[in-house]
């Protein structure tokens, strides 16, 4: 993080006093700021440089724990990023405040979660339990049913760098149950709970339009555009987006629950090979203690066939998400 004065005076960025670097992507420097007229309380200020829009370096979305990797999917325009975000009003979604604009940049100004990312939390706690995975999961579901049920809105960029804590989870303490020699100055999940306070272990919030795209009218119930003109692997595609959610949730999912992706290499050819043969497995030891029930909810979000795999209301019938097999955390 940089010293607070060493931080950027951006134009058109008066009303806001920035009070620390929060994220730096390719395309964007996410700050941490102050609304000076004193009615916006603190923000996040997403700063996104007007012409590098284009470049060919990127997320790489195919990989939940990959932070610098090549680009996958073409970063879409800014404008429809905040025109997306602008239609937007659910307790797990990172709300748009304001935007403005100077010449050389735009300025995306976005409800702060100051818990910062997932990937941190998990990286901290080396994997969650079962029932703090539910909890996190859940919530990521519910952002995904409003988006593709009530907004016809895919996020595609669904990630544990694009999933934000609030409030601030916190209090790290030796991990009583350590899984490996490695893990045992790792954070204790139960001071991690108690580190939020008494109102549960904090709020997910989904944060990221950058790569977002309405694709099916709710109004009419039919892909966005003129259908009549639209080849079938279009009007196809279109369904299937949304299932490319699905998929990204069932990574995240698998690496909440045993700490590392389900797909990795470092040879991003054979990477995408995997991917897409689906070449993945519930690894030994790490999964052993891990519930069926956990592993067969996320066998039908990691399954290659679109058609076949788990939509976002069967995602939310099975009996683990449900709590109906395992007991909650009620004692915590
Ligand atoms: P990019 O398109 O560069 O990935 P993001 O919108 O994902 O941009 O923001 C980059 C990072 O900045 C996020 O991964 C997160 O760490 C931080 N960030 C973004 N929005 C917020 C926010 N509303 N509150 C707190 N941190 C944020
Ligand atoms: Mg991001």
């Amino acid at each position: 993080n940089e010293s607070k004065g060493k931080l950027p005076k951006y134009p058109g960025l008066e009303r806001w006093q920035l009070l620390e670097k929060m994220g730096d992507g390719a395309f964007s420097n996410v700050y941490r700021a102050r609304d000076l007229d004193g009615k916006a309380g603190e923000v996040a200020i997403k700063v996104v440089r007007k012409f590098e829009m284009n470049s060919s370096q990127g997320d790489a979305h195919l990989h939940p724990n990959f932070k610098k990797g090549p680009k996958v999917v073409e970063r879409a325009n800014i404008l429809k990023e905040v025109q997306i975000m602008r239609q937007l009003d659910h307790p797990n979604i990172v709300k748009l405040v304001d935007f403005a604009e100077s010449r050389q940049y735009y300025y995306i100004i976005l409800e702060l979660a100051p818990g910062g990312e997932l990937f941190h939390q998990i990286v901290r706690l080396t994997y969650f339990s079962e029932d703090l995975s539910r909890h996190v999961i859940t919530q990521v579901a519910e952002a995904l049913l409003y988006l593709h049920e009530e907004k016809g809105v895919v996020h595609r960029d669904i990630k544990p760098e694009n999933l934000l804590f609030t409030p601030i989870p916190f209090i790290p303490t030796k991990n009583p149950k350590p899984r490996s020699a490695e893990d045992e100055d790792k954070v204790d999940e139960g001071e991690f709970i108690k580190g939020v306070g008494s109102g549960g272990i904090g709020q997910i919030k989904l944060a990221d339009f950058g790569l977002s795209k309405v694709v099916w009218d709710t109004q009419t119930m039919t892909p966005c555009g003129t259908v009549g003109y639209t080849a079938p692997e279009i009007v196809k595609d279109e369904r299937y987006s949304k299932s490319v959610d699905m998929w990204a949730m069932g990574c995240v999912l698998y690496t909440l629950l045993c700490g590392f992706p389900p797909f990795y290499d470092e040879s991003i050819q054979v990477l995408t090979e995997k991917v897409a043969r689906g070449q993945y497995t519930f690894l030994s030891p790490w999964w052993d203690d891990i519930s069926k029930s956990a592993q067969d909810l996320v066998s039908h979000l990691l399954t290659v066939d679109p058609n076949k795999r788990y939509t976002i209301q069967e995602f939310l019938n099975h009996p683990w998400i449900k709590g109906t097999e395992e007991p909650t955390y009620a004692a915590l």
